[in-house]
């Protein structure tokens, strides 16, 4: 085997982790983005800058790999849709990506196949203000959401007239009890690889996961059922690369589908540290057409996202020492030098075989360590 040129769109912090890790593989990485100084660039002397949705500069950067992965469901479709003519591997394939990156078409199509989903409804930016109940209910855009942007939970006719006129779709608002992510990789010979599933609990206020806990804490009959639907679902659409498929299980225990990402997922940064193959490598392994890895959990974690504070501006990373102390705590910083309010600065795995041990450091952390500007 040579050493293969793989593409990485987008130098967020996934394509940071999926950067390191390829690193030790048999390969050479590039990484495009629109920000000169995203996380990912730090590692790299092989760097393009461009938009997502410029097609010209995707394509130009595409034909220097071999393989093109991407962090993001932004990147211009078309684009590589004619890299793969040109005989290029993208992952995940772009059969999937044409039906996952607009949300009301994803729906539409796991509901077709079956797949239990929040009832909802495709509406054109004109008919929004017609929606005249009942309250509450769930609108979302159909593109360009992402960490709970472009999600709003409308409580009256007020709510309504104040979210911007855009492509969306109502949904039911679902009786949450829990939210479950299952990572699966899945190769174009239909092995899988899947995770044990992942417990996220929301900051209701900022809309993003506030922290996750893996495996779940939930009944070994629920895990059966949704490692089972996900296997489905994944041989049903067809899967090539790494996924997350998000659930809701609601008050009766009623399994719905959320979304999918065709990506390594915010959910799934644990597996770095505590399964045997990360969610990244995963993604690597496929790129270079070897066998999916191990997906068994070697200990428990609980992961927190450290998100910033107050006014935007240079980052400052308070309490860094006292953070430090604190045990059985691995931090991941994401090296953005500016901070914004709800922005993910990184996260910190704690590895605990204890769940309640876990649970209680999330609160040593916020005490010790604040991201914020300098004044
Ligand atoms: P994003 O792409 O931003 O992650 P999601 O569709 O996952 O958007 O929605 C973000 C969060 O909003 C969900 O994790 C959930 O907490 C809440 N939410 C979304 N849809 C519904 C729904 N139909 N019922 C109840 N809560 C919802």
């Amino acid at each position: 085997m040579r050493n293969t040129q793989i593409g990485i769109i987008g130098g967020g912090q996934l394509g940071m982790f999926l950067l390191e890790t390829a690193i030790e593989f048999p390969a050479h990485i590039s990484i495009f983005d629109p920000d000169p100084h995203c996380s990912a660039s730090f590692f790299t002397n092989s760097f393009t800058q461009g938009e997502f949705t410029n097609p010209d500069q995707i394509i130009a950067f595409g034909e220097s790999c071999d393989v093109i992965v991407y962090e993001t469901e932004k990147v211009h479709l078309g684009a590589l849709k004619q890299l793969e003519k040109n005989g290029k591997k993208i992952l995940a394939s772009v059969q999937s990506l044409e039906w996952i990156h607009d949300k009301g078409i994803q729906k539409e199509k796991l509901k077709s196949l079956g797949f239990p989903v929040p009832d909802f409804k495709l509406v054109s930016k004109e008919e929004i203000q017609q929606y005249n109940g009942p309250f509450p209910i769930v609108f979302k855009w159909r593109k360009d959401g992402y960490d709970g942007k472009g999600v709003h939970i409308i409580r009256s006719k007020t709510d309504l007239e104040k979210i911007k006129a855009t492509e969306g779709m109502f949904e039911e608002l679902t009786p949450i009890k829990h939210e479950i992510s299952v990572l699966i990789a899945r190769d174009n010979q239909g092995n899988v690889a899947i995770y044990p599933p992942i417990e996220m609990v929301f900051d209701q206020e900022a809309n993003l996961v506030d922290y996750l806990i893996a495996p779940a804490r939930i009944s070994s009959e629920l895990e059966k059922k949704l490692i089972k639907l996900s296997t489905e679902l994944a041989h049903k659409c067809d899967f090539e690369g790494m996924y997350a498929i998000e659930y809701f299980v609601d008050t009766s225990e009623k399994i719905l589908v959320n979304e999918i990402a065709p990506r390594p997922h915010n959910s799934g940064h644990h597996t770095l540290s505590a399964n045997v193959t990360s969610q990244y490598e995963q993604l690597i392994r496929l790129a270079l057409n070897l066998p999916l890895g191990s997906t068994e959990t070697l200990t428990p974690c609980v992961m927190v996202n450290l998100i910033g504070e107050g006014e935007p501006g240079p980052t400052q990373y308070k309490g860094i020492e006292k953070a430090f102390t604190i045990p059985n705590v691995q931090y991941m910083f994401y090296g953005k030098s500016e901070v914004r309010p709800n922005r993910k600065m990184g996260h910190a795995l704690i590895l605990e075989s204890d769940i309640n041990t876990a649970l209680n450091r999330i609160q040593d952390i916020r005490n010790s360590l604040s991201i914020i500007s300098y004044e």
